[in-house]
């Protein structure tokens, strides 16, 4: 590593042609400050990527929100047709929520990625084709919110295939993104959502920046984009009665804290030059007394002037081309 560049911690350390230039100017010889200089850029273990986004923008912000609607377990277990309330705590998403956030972001001229069951396509084509019509992002989460480390390699495909078939129909689009629905991957999950042609993931937990997911025998890489529980809408707001949720909790959190809590991960993200995305859900926080929460933190994020906000997938096709060697790939399935 030449002495006037700055070491990056993990595998996805950016090219040397993009490290800092602030350091290139840092004399040989060391004179007191200018050997602290060098111990401060030696000891930078937190993979700082401040100022390396697009046009120098100082961090990255892809907002994401998962369009649930009534899919999940009630769903696949046939319980929630006999549970028309929980029903309806569902379809509030995509039925009424959705417009209301979608105005919102327009009004901020926002990009955001919305991954969505193929289940809620099909039910609510109209507003998922919004989603499109808004110029945002719209990407593959299972077709009635399936947990995949459950289903083996055919289940798996058959949910993938499924999906693709809705979006063409329906929406006239091929997503390249996936965010996992509840629970976890199996084995053979990677290479079922690389064969179906899926790019980027925004499912694991293990860094604040991107990085590069490899498929045992396969050699192009899936970029990871990470999410985190404390940028998650249900962990603070969700609330609902039969099913109780927060089990043995009944109340839900002040938005006071719960909009400071958000800014606080954005302010630290934004400081170190970090990539941020969120899990929200619209039938959690695209709600009328909810919905100034997001106007607010999205207004405070704007104010720094530096931020880049981008889709998902085109924080993954940044990610591909300046971190992968010798080639750059087209996020196309
Ligand atoms: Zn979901």
């Amino acid at each position: 590593m030449a002495q006037d560049t700055v070491t990056l911690a993990g595998p996805q350390s950016p090219t040397a042609s993009q490290s800092h230039a602030h350091s290139a100017s840092t004399p040989k010889e060391l004179g007191s400050v200018s050997r602290l200089e060098d111990v401060k850029r030696q000891s930078n273990q937190t993979g700082s990527l401040a100022q390396r986004w697009p046009e120098g923008r100082r961090s990255c912000v892809a907002l994401a929100f998962d369009l649930d609607g009534p899919t999940g377990d009630a769903m696949l277990n046939g319980s929630i047709w006999i549970n028309p309330s929980y029903f309806t705590l569902g379809s509030y998403g995509p039925w009424r929520a959705l417009g209301r956030l979608l105005d919102m972001l327009s009004e901020r001229c926002v990009p955001a990625t919305f991954f969505v069951p193929a289940w809620v396509v099909e039910n609510w084509p109209d507003q998922c084709a919004a989603i499109i019509a808004g110029g945002h992002e719209i990407a593959y989460h299972g077709y009635r919110h399936e947990a995949f480390w459950t289903l083996d390699r055919d289940g798996q495909r058959a949910v993938m295939e499924r999906s693709a078939e809705v979006f063409a129909k329906y929406l006239g689009v091929r997503p390249v993104g996936f965010r996992t629905p509840s629970g976890d991957w199996g084995p053979d999950t990677i290479r079922v959502l690389m064969e179906a042609g899926v790019r980027y993931s925004s499912s694991m937990r293990g860094d604040d920046r991107p990085y590069l997911l490899h498929a045992e025998g396969m050699v192009e890489p899936m970029v990871e984009i990470p999410g985190r529980w404390e940028l998650d809408d249900y962990a603070s707001l969700a609330y609902h009665r039969n099913p109780d949720f927060p089990a043995s909790l009944d109340r839900i959190a002040s938005y006071d804290t719960t909009l400071d809590n958000w800014r606080r991960e954005f302010d630290g993200s934004h400081r170190d030059g970090l990539c941020l995305t969120t899990l929200f859900h619209p039938k959690v926080s695209g709600k009328p007394g909810r919905i100034a929460l997001l106007e607010r933190l999205i207004d405070h994020m704007h104010a720094q002037g530096d931020v880049w906000f981008a889709t998902c997938r085109d924080v993954a096709q940044w990610w591909l081309d300046n971190n992968t060697s010798g080639h750059s790939q087209e996020l196309t399935a």
